[in-house]
């Protein structure tokens, strides 16, 4: 049909008027697909559209397309609808022949004016709501009109994927791996549990009108996909349009769901079924256009929607499959779905007021997936601080390997098992000598916690030593050992045998080893409460020799730094060519699960083992086991070190570049995926991390003046994450 299409001249138009309208008009051709259409214009200035069909296409169906407009004009939309003119003789459809060719049908329609969507920048709140609305009372009034041509076989109509389908041999490997799991879904869609009806079937954005005020949309145009079926389809096609270009697709798509939804609910399976149908139909559009276009090479109108339809499908490719789903189910209210502001009135109900949120509009985050975090509404965006996620939000060797466990067996560790030997071995096997004694614990705190008992067992005295700003958990012990906290708001200030000393050179150290009995230096090997703060070369060095020498135990902190964050090397302590005696790990380690271990020498641990026994219920549990093990593996097996070193170098560069045009970048500074940079003050820091939430990039700040922005991303952080972080920051900074 697309090859057949009418090939008349805007002369022949202006003829065709005159003749068989009466109309003295002047013509300018409109693009079509398959059909002809001339945008007339009489000389008392009233516009028209002259609408030449495709020879194939079947009267009844031109009858369907008029009478569907009459109905529409007749009920209550609160859209604008063209009026049908008859010819001179009273006829709505008139045949016209072409010498020796084949005869084509002619109709009049009135112009309604308005700007197509598609032209129309911003799509804001209001205009999607608007098309929400407008589309949802088109349908529900359709619900009342029938024609018997409607019930036709359309290849644009979802219900009829499989047409498109076909074609998937013309796209290219890795186009087809992104289309074909939208067919699979497709293919599992209960048809029979949709309501279905006639339905406009082409609400692409040059279908859609809007008024001048760029918010209301005004009317639908193009009846020529009119068909019976899934009433739905007719929101799917809407939604396929507008998510393409948009910086939330998934977002702007829910806008118009929860308006349509308001003026024609959705049952539970459209709901369910909606963004399968949206997807498959952005697959069969790619399909159709592989296949037109070697039908038809220089037909431009083919492309028109291709190239935005192919960046589109890429990006509903990285999304988790199941979360534009969960939010189309809350754009209509799903049972369960509670709104923010409830959930953040709970929270300050019954949650202790001692705990933060993040950002001045909190997020409402339902989905983790790689270096992305998905919220209720509709927007993804870049995680640059979740150093938990060492390998990725939701990694499925991890989950894979929680749930297997989760399902045989969990319990404590006063049984033989494989998981809790091989976990230890291997943890072991990456520490150097002798660090070759592995407890397991629930986190960083429990850690840090234990690796304090250890060291003042070892040592007999309760000094320690540490670093300026430093913060190493949650009891109260590790409150003690923590100048960030005891130093901080509500804090109690130093205790008597603790002596906190400078990052910037070790001469503290040895100061403070004269003033204790065989201390505890508790130390992280690049400082994250400090403000991402790499220590001075042989800093580490010269402190533990101060330390050994009056006969105390280190304790490398490497909760925040270990696992291949530094890049050039596993663990950051390896960066200062140092061998601690107590190794304490947590964050990374369990990817979320909580998980934590001490490392230490046997000779620590036996100085430990004086008849108490260290007991804990869940520290290395066979299912904490499998999840240690699956990171290490996915660590190990996705070159996430060398990533670590690769995109961190990349992203170092690219900083040094931004602080060199931005002024208000006072310091750069890290190593691997450990960076940050210093802002003059806590108010710009602050400022500039909320403007990048709202640009789709989450970071932190830290630091004693909470100047510093942090960067500590999943280590699966690539560098076009690298570019899109560089290029915000460049914007907000500007
Ligand atoms: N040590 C360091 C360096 C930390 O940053 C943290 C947590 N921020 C901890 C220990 C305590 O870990 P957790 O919160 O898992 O108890």
């Amino acid at each position: 049909m697309v090859r057949k299409a009418p090939q008349f001249s805007p002369e022949d138009a202006i003829r065709l008027a005159g003749e068989i309208y009466g109309l003295e008009a002047t013509a300018v051709e409109l693009p079509s697909e398959r059909d002809q259409n001339f945008r007339l214009r009489d000389s008392a200035g009233a516009q028209f559209v002259l609408k030449i069909s495709n020879p194939e296409e079947a009267l009844e169906v031109l009858d369907l397309q008029n009478k569907a407009v009459k109905f529409l004009a007749a009920s209550d939309t609160g859209l604008e609808w063209p009026r049908v003119v008859p010819t001179r003789s009273g006829n709505e459809i008139v045949p016209i022949g072409s010498e020796g060719g084949p005869a084509y049908f002619i109709r009049l329609l009135t112009w309604v004016e308005g700007r197509c969507l598609g032209y129309v920048r911003p799509h804001g709140h209001e205009l999607l709501a608007s098309l929400g609305r407008g589309l949802a009372a088109t349908d529900a009034a359709l619900a009342g009109f029938s024609h018997h041509a409607a019930h036709r076989t359309l290849y644009w109509d979802v219900r009829n994927a499989a047409l498109a389908r076909r074609h998937l041999g013309l796209l290219s490997a890795s186009q087809r791996a992104m289309v074909e799991p939208f067919f699979d879904a497709w293919e599992k869609i209960d048809w029979r549990t949709l309501p279905a009806n006639v339905i406009h079937g082409d609400a692409n954005d040059y279908n859609i009108l809007v008024d001048d005020t760029g918010v209301k949309v005004t009317s639908i145009l193009d009846f020529g996909d009119m068909v019976h079926t899934a009433t739905v389809c007719d929101l799917a096609i809407a939604l396929a349009y507008v998510m393409l270009d948009k910086q939330d697709p998934i977002a702007a798509a829910a806008e118009v769901v929860a308006a349509y939804h308001q003026r024609r609910p959705l049952a539970g399976p459209e709901v369910d079924a909606l963004y399968t149908l949206t997807a498959t139909r952005l697959a069969m559009s790619v399909c159709y256009c592989a296949w037109q276009t070697i039908q038809d090479p220089h037909n431009e109108y083919l492309a028109i929607s291709n190239r935005p339809a192919w960046a589109l499908l890429e990006r509903l490719d990285a999304m988790p499959a199941d979360w534009p789903r969960e939010v189309f189910r809350r754009a209509c209210g799903a049972t369960g779905a509670r709104a923010a502001g409830d959930l953040l009135a709970t929270r300050r109900r019954h949650l202790g007021p001692s705990l933060s949120i993040s950002y001045r509009q909190p997020l409402h985050i339902i989905r983790g997936w790689k270096q992305y975090l998905y919220d209720a509404g509709g927007r993804a965006y870049l995680d640059c601080v979740n150093n938990v996620a060492h390998v990725g939000h939701c990694h499925p060797r991890v989950v894979r390997a929680a749930a297997e466990q989760m399902a045989l067996l969990n319990t404590n560790t006063r049984y033989l098992h494989e998981y809790l030997a091989e976990y230890v071995e291997r943890l072991a096997a990456m520490l150097p000598e002798p660090l070759s004694v592995v407890y397991l614990v629930c986190s960083g705190s429990e850690a840090n916690e234990l690796a304090l008992r250890l060291a003042r067992a070892h040592t007999g005295h309760d000094g320690v030593i540490v670093v300026e700003t430093a913060y190493h958990g949650n009891t109260n012990a590790l409150i003690d050992i923590s100048p960030y906290k005891f130093n901080g708001p509500g804090g109690r200030g130093r205790p008597p045998n603790v002596e906190v000393v400078s990052w910037q050179d070790s001469g503290g150290v040895q100061a403070a080893v004269g003033r204790l009995k065989a201390p505890t230096f508790f130390c992280e090997s690049a400082l994250s409460c400090a403000g991402q703060v790499i220590l001075p070369p042989g800093y580490l060095r010269s402190a533990y020799e101060a330390v050994h020498a009056a006969g105390g135990v280190c304790v490398a902190d490497e909760v925040q730094t270990g696992f291949g964050r530094a890049g050039s090397h596993f663990w950051m302590f390896e960066t200062q060519d140092v061998v601690p005696d107590i190794v304490t790990l947590g964050k990374p380690i369990g990817n979320g699960h909580p998980l934590g271990a001490v490392i230490t020498t046997p000779e620590i641990a036996r100085s430990f083992a004086n008849g108490m026994e260290y007991f804990n219920t869940y520290g290395g549990n066979p299912v904490s086991c499998a999840v240690g093990l699956a990171v290490l593996d996915v660590i190990r097996d996705e070159g996430l070190q060398q990533n670590a070193r690769a995109t961190g170098d990349y992203l170092m560069r690219g900083l040094a570049g931004l602080a060199q045009r931005h002024p208000s970048i006072l310091d750069v500074r890290g190593l691997g995926l450990f960076l940050g940079f210093e802002l003059p003050a806590a108010e710009e820091a602050d400022a500039l991390v909320n403007r990048m939430k709202d640009l789709g990039v989450l970071l932190s700040t830290d630091g004693p003046l909470h100047n510093v922005i942090k960067i500590k991303p999943p280590l699966v952080f690539s560098r076009v994450d690298a570019d899109l972080l560089l290029d915000r920051l460049d914007q907000v900074l500007a």
